[in-house]
């Protein structure tokens, strides 16, 4: 009881999971028929770069009582240095759109923009693996919808080029490894403009797995927010409760809303189940606020 006075609750709430349509495990009905039984009220399916998902579902007969929220999850390019931004260096960084018009054509575009970014950086792993002989992986991706990192670690885990799938980004996909490149993401603020364009909330994806100093985490959100950003997610996953409490005041400290997410990709990676269990302090404004 005492609880309820210092938090708001997130039962029932994930605003942040992947299906097939980028690289989850589950069909879109399997992912809500678990959402069903772990008693979701509102969620957000957020594949990498693409809508598809929620094109499928508006055509298909799925029938559900739970609020689903159109949304996307968009890879994209950050530097603090504007220069070196605008000469196409930078980090990769995720954001979330939530309660996107998947219809708008600004969106469409940038979209289609980010998915050439992609294919482009697709193509350049291909490359490196075929010189590498790794035939086999190339045939095992060729056909899926959003190719991502996840679909090659799979794929080398399965023709045994690793012997575990983490091993697939430390050994060759990480950043700085073997098979890792550059790759021509639209930058921070387009990225937050087109989600705007569509009505929707600029989302900061799970801000402490870019593994930023203190100083450069505070500066990235400070720069989100001056570019129009909406929240942060203050729970990712399993986020513990002194990494929830950072983010807090971090969130606070922005002006910033808080949004929760499992990043659900499926039931066999034990790492971050669906649905989230953690609280959110009473201080901060719930993204999901007006729509639930
Ligand atoms: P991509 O957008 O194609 O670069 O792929 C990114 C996806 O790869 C992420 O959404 C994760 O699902 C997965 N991923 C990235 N880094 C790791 C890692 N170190 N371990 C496991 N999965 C990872
Ligand atoms: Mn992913
Ligand atoms: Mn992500
Ligand atoms: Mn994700």
């Amino acid at each position: 009881m005492q609880a309820e006075l210092f938090s708001k609750t997130t039962q029932g709430i994930d605003l942040h999971c992947h299906t097939t349509f980028s690289d989850g495990s589950l069909s879109p009905e399997e992912l809500i028929l678990l959402a069903e039984e772990y008693e979701i009220s509102t969620l957000a399916i957020s594949d990498h770069d693409s809508v598809a998902v929620h094109e499928y579902i508006n055509q298909s007969d799925i029938k559900t009582k739970i609020n689903l929220i159109p949304a996307i999850e968009l890879s994209c390019r950050w530097h603090h240095d504007k220069q070196r931004l605008a000469k196409g260096e930078g980090m990769t960084l995720h954001i979330v759109g939530l309660n996107i018009d998947i219809e708008n054509l600004a969106l469409k575009k940038h979209i289609h923009l980010t998915q050439t970014a992609r294919n482009e950086r697709n193509e350049k792993i291909i490359q490196r693996m075929l010189k590498k002989g790794w035939h086999d992986v190339v045939a095992l991706v060729e056909n899926e919808h959003s190719l991502t990192r996840t679909h090659f670690a799979k794929a080398m885990l399965k023709t045994e080029k690793v012997t575990n799938y983490a091993q697939a980004f430390r050994k060759y996909l990480g950043q700085g490894k073997p098979l890792s490149t550059r790759t021509n993401w639209q930058d921070l603020q387009t990225t937050i403009t087109a989600i705007h364009a569509a009505g929707g909330a600029a989302v900061l994806a799970h801000p402490l797995h870019y593994k930023l100093t203190r100083k450069k985490l505070l500066q990235l959100c400070t720069e989100f927010k001056m570019h129009g950003g909406d929240a942060i997610e203050v729970v990712s996953g399993n986020t513990l409760k002194t990494d929830i409490d950072n983010l807090t005041g971090i969130a606070l400290r922005n002006d910033l809303k808080a949004s929760v997410g499992s990043d659900f990709h499926g039931p066999e990676r034990y790492k971050a189940r669906l649905g989230v269990e953690q609280d959110i302090a009473k201080t901060l404004t719930p993204v999901w606020q007006e729509w639930t």
